[in-house]
């Protein structure tokens, strides 16, 4: 095949966090390395994200004298995950992540942090922790990135420059009408970013530290990432993949990559042809939080020249509104709050609100029906809620906007009689789903969902509301109501892989020289979430894996930790 625009050893496709760790061990191994990438940002939903890597084992929770092993870990997959990925995949996950967090902490800008106390999804099933094995990327400032710092994805929604919380800071600050460790630590951030305003510290936390800790890595090594350069199509010769077709100034570029292509493009968040094709209704793609050039390009790629795929029908869900004039809003922590609960278009509660986020659209998507629709379901507050929690972008205390009632996205009523009305909800099942609620609340104990018995619940919970940190009765009008949607924070599915990362056909063997990482391939998780971080943690550990392989296993040494 001739006719090459551009040759080099390794090409990676995106700029996530697969994407970039990916690039740079490759590079660290002595081999040539091109990423490209297709909007004008690079970060992709890693640069939107929390940051948080799931990792068992990692040297961090070894330092702080936790008990964990890789067989604790692999028991607690065994009761998560199951048999629904390969064993292998699973044991490569959990051999390669901490040695990539390893690996990374020693040979480049990245650092990392536990995300302290946030405990694993299902703590309490066999090798599950309440410690939690999440980390995070470490705050950075970004005003080291010099020029590139004006390509990092910004987040999506606006936020004073120089103010920036860590995961575990953000936790605590939602309870800051409840805690004095709340006030503290709000107050911390406060005096913080007014120090950055006054000193020029661009500080950046969560997906966009990691995004950009990982940015000024591959700068130094002097690895280029083209932006504005979409990956269109793989070059196949012989059955071995030797190059791309790419986009460049809107003319077909090839580039010939001679040891292999790394697809680390994201899922199909935004292609609604895709997500109709493979998810159940209704599917929007404007409820998914992903980044906005996750189109499923590289896996329609791979499924042209044979690759098998998987997981498509799942994605990484969460319980999701759509304020209006803002981007969809992916709710975590504040369905956990005492005093909310979500109802179905009965009135009726159908889950435990406080479960992982995954968990409880699984419930919607089961649970709908024609005769009683779970999608949208309707999220209730009250207004002791709406005082003492965050939910969304609302601070505890802060008025409710106009535009908030005037789209209709916000729902009132003095009584839940009319606030049932205003819904389209049944008052009498609404008044007794409360009242049974409220009972709960003043027993400590959801004999319906157990929501709050698990640590992950609690986790969410306000620690001053006992005996349940998670259950308060719903009494105080006015009442408030939400409807909430099937969102998420990318798809799951995506091109089988098997423990080296490479691409598989339909008959399980490899395609030669194709290797996919994060989104883009079909997650080790299965249809699972087992614990914070879930997502970031095997994109960046099979990015790792996929360059190994390429460099023959001869990669730089992990070096001194931090
Ligand atoms: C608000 C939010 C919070 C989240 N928090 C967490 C968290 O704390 N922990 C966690 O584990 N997960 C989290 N997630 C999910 C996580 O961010 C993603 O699942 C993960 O970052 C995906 O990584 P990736 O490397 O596969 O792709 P991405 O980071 O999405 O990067 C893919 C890149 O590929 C580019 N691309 C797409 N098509 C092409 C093409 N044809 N050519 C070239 N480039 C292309 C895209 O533009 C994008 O920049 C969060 C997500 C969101 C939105």
């Amino acid at each position: 095949m001739a006719n090459w625009d551009h040759t080099t050893d390794v090409l990676v496709v995106g700029s996530g966090g697969g994407a970039m760790t990916a690039a740079l061990t490759a590079k660290q191994a002595g081999l040539d390395v091109l990423m490209i990438e297709k909007t004008e940002y690079y970060g992709g939903s890693t640069a939107l994200s929390g940051g948080g890597l799931w990792i068992p084992n990692n040297y961090l929770l070894q330092r702080d004298g936790l008990d964990d092993s890789l067989e604790k870990a692999r028991t607690y997959l065994k009761n998560t995950v199951g048999d629904r990925t390969p064993q292998a995949l699973q044991d490569a996950y959990l051999e390669n992540a901490p040695e990539m967090v390893k690996y990374l902490s020693s040979n480049s800008h990245v650092r990392f942090h536990r995300s302290v106390g946030y405990a694993d999804y299902y703590p309490e099933r066999p090798g599950g922790t309440a410690d939690g094995r999440a980390i995070e990327g470490s705050p950075f400032d970004g005003s080291k990135l010099g020029a590139d710092f004006k390509q990092l994805r910004p987040m999506s929604i606006k936020i004073p420059a120089g103010l920036a919380f860590t995961a575990s800071e953000y936790n605590k600050i939602g309870m800051i009408t409840s805690t004095w460790a709340g006030k503290w630590v709000a107050l911390k951030v406060g005096v913080r970013t007014f120090f950055n305003m006054l000193t020029g510290v661009k500080l950046l936390a969560l997906g966009q530290a990691l995004v950009a800790r990982l940015r000024l890595s591959l700068k130094d090594e002097g690895v280029p990432i083209w932006l504005n350069t979409p990956f269109k199509e793989l070059v196949v010769e012989d059955g071995a993949v030797v190059g791309v077709v790419a986009e460049k100034d809107g003319k077909p570029f090839r580039i010939r990559a001679s040891k292999g292509v790394i697809l680390a493009a994201g899922g199909f968040d935004h292609n609604q042809q895709m997500r109709e094709e493979f998810q159940q209704a209704p599917v929007n793609h404007e409820w998914s939080s992903g980044s906005p050039g996750n189109t499923g390009d590289s896996i329609q790629a791979g499924m042209k020249i044979g690759a098998k795929i998987d997981l498509m029908d799942d994605a990484w869900w969460g319980p999701s509104t759509v304020p209006p004039n803002m981007p969809v809003m992916f709710h975590v922590g504040d369905r956990s709050y005492p005093g909310g609960i979500m109802v179905n278009a009965a009135g009726k509660r159908f889950t435990n609100e406080a479960a992982s986020y995954v968990e409880v659209v699984h419930a919607m998507y089961e649970k709908n029906s024609v005769e009683v629709p779970h999608i949208p379901a309707t999220f209730i507050m009250d207004s002791r809620f709406r005082r003492k929690y965050i939910f969304g972008t609302l601070f505890p205390m802060q008025p409710i906007p106009k535009s908030y009632f005037e789209s209709g996205y916000f729902k009132r009523g003095d009584t839940l009689e009319e606030l049932a009305q205003n819904c389209g909800l049944d008052p009498k099942n609404l008044a007794e789903t409360v009242a049974r609620f409220n009972q709960f609340a003043r027993n400590g104990r959801d004999e319906d969902f157990h929501r709050g018995d698990s640590a992950y619940d609690r986790y969410y919970g306000d620690p001053t509301i006992k005996p349940n940190p998670c259950l308060a009765p719903i009494e105080k009008p006015p009442f408030y109501a939400v409807q909430m949607v099937p969102g998420d924070l990318g798809t799951k599915g995506g091109l089988a892989i098997d423990e080296y990362a490479r691409v598989l056909r339909a008959d399980g063997s490899p395609i030669p020289n194709l290797y996919a990482a994060g989104n883009t391939s079909a997650s080790v998780m299965g249809n699972t979430y087992p614990g914070a971080g879930s997502t970031i943690g095997p994109a960046m550990t099979f990015g790792y894996i996929a360059a190994k392989h390429i460099a023959g296993g001869k990669i730089r040494p992990i070096g001194r930790l931090p």
